[in-house]
Order: structure tokens, then C-alpha cells, then sequence
């Protein structure tokens, strides 16, 4: 295999003061203790023309830790793309563990599926084709599922962050976790428009009433992580 080095697609998630420094990161702590398939999955990753759209190996790290400490044994993630997070959560999970994830497109996931049937975790994914928003109502639609999940990782349509925000904190369990990726989109959340490309006009309005909403949200602790492009970490209180 190829020396793990950081590739250029890696940084345009980087939001510390250098590449180099972010190099750094990956390079010493990141990906000497990425699992073998995570890596065969972000390689063929990066030819795809949106591979930048890929889950930030050491925000998938951070993501493996809390998964841990929350014992999560059922998941939701919406927005999966070719995989990265959902095998990073399918590999933490216990073997009697469930994922369920949503994405709108099911042509993305079949990209990273060999790798995920490869390593024999499949039987732990629950695959929706869906918009989001109706497979998450579709979910409170069965009572049981109130307070049933653990642990959700959100990275699909940054717009509807809080709709899903609404649904998900009835979905997971007091105590549990949400974590919301791209919370910093690009480090424009705090640049003048004047300096914001157009096509991150819209999504970066929108990070900025999700963080306003988050950090007024008493429903919840949360972590503004500068990790990747920015996640946020939310624990349910009540
Ligand atoms: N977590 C993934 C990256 C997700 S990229 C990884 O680690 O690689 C965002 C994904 O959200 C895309 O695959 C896109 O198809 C999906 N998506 C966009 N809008 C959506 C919506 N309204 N509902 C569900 N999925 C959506
Ligand atoms: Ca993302």
C-alpha cells in the first residue's frame, strides 16, 4: 500500500491556521490508526468529483471515540455518500448493532459497498433511499422509536440542519448524541459575504441560524469542535 500521505482533497476541510499544520495531524495521529478498510474507502473516494463532500478522517476519529462512550448500539446518519462515516460506524458498532441511513441517492453508497461487504458489516446497515425529512417522520410514526437511538451523525442538506435537529431529539435517547458536520462551512460563518463565494451563499445563512439556534438550545450540551470543516457535538439533557 502507498504511504498514507495527506492528499490535496483533504484540505479544503482543513480550518487550522496551516495546511501543514493539519498534514500534521492526519499524518501523526489520524491515519497510522485508521482501519485498513476506512483507508481502502477514502482512496477510492478520491476520484470521485465530490470527493470533498467525504467525511474528514480525524472528525471520523472524534466520531468513533463518542460512539464509544456512548455504548452506541443504535444509529441513525443522514447523508451517507460512498460510506466513510457509515463504515466508520458500522466497524464500532457491536455485531448485534444497527445503523440506519438515510441518503437520497443509493448510486453513492453502492460505490463503498464492496469495502463494507468485505469486511463483513453489512448486516448492520439499514439503508434508506429517501429525502431525509420523511424517513425521519416516518421513524416517530412507531412510538417505540422515541428515545430509541443512541447516537446520529447529520451531513446531508446543510439547510435543513434544524428540521432534522427537531426530529433527532426525540429520536435519540437522553444522553445520546448528535453530531452535526460542517458547522463551519469553509470558516465562512465568520468572513463578510464580500469575501464568500456565491455557491456558499446559502448554506453558510443557514450554518449561521443552526449554530445561533444550537447555542440557545437548553435541550441540549453542545461541543463547537473546529475538526474537519466543523462539527457540532450535542448531548440531549432532557
Ligand atoms: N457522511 C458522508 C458524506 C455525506 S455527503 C461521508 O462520510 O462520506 C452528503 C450526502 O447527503 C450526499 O450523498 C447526498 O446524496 C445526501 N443528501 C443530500 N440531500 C439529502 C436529503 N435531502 N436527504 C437525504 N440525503 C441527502
Ligand atoms: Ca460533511
Amino acid at each position: 500500500m502507498a504511504k498514507d500521505e495527506a492528499k490535496a482533497s483533504d484540505f479544503s476541510k482543513g480550518l487550522l491556521k496551516s495546511e501543514e499544520l493539519y498534514k500534521y495531524i492526519l499524518e501523526t495521529s489520524v491515519y497510522p490508526r485508521e482501519p485498513e478498510v476506512l483507508k481502502e474507502l477514502r482512496n477510492i473516494t478520491h476520484n470521485h468529483p465530490q470527493a470533498g463532500m467525504a467525511t474528514a478522517p480525524d472528525a471520523g476519529q472524534l466520531m468513533g471515540m463518542l460512539l464509544k462512550l456512548v455504548n452506541a448500539r443504535k444509529t441513525i446518519e443522514v447523508g451517507v455518500f460512498t460510506g466513510y462515516s457509515l463504515l466508520l460506524t458500522a466497524l464500532t458498532l457491536p455485531e448485534d448493532g444497527k445503523v440506519i441511513a438515510i441518503d437520497v441517492n443509493r448510486d453513492s453508497y453502492e460505490i463503498g459497498l464492496p469495502v463494507i461487504k468485505k469486511v463483513g458489516v453489512e448486516h448492520k446497515i439499514d439503508f434508506r433511499e429517501s429525502e431525509a425529512l420523511p424517513a425521519l417522520d416516518e421513524l416517530l410514526n412507531d412510538k417505540a422509536n422515541e428515545g430509541g437511538f443512541d447516537f446520529a451523525f447529520v451531513d446531508a442538506d446543510k439547510v435543513n440542519y434544524w428540521n432534522y435537529h427537531e426530529r433527532l431529539i426525540r429520536l435519540i435517547k437522553v444522553g445520546g448524541i448528535i453530531v452535526y458536520d460542517n458547522t463551519l462551512w469553509g470558516g465562512s460563518v465568520a468572513e463578510p459575504d464580500s469575501s464568500t463565494p456565491e455557491w456558499r451563499i446559502e448554506v453558510k445563512k443557514a450554518t449561521l441560524e443552526l449554530n445561533k439556534k444550537l447555542s440557545a438550545d437548553q435541550r441540549v450540551q453542545i461541543s463547537q469542535a473546529a475538526l474537519g470543516d466543523g462539527i457540532t457535538i450535542c448531548r440531549r439533557l432532557y
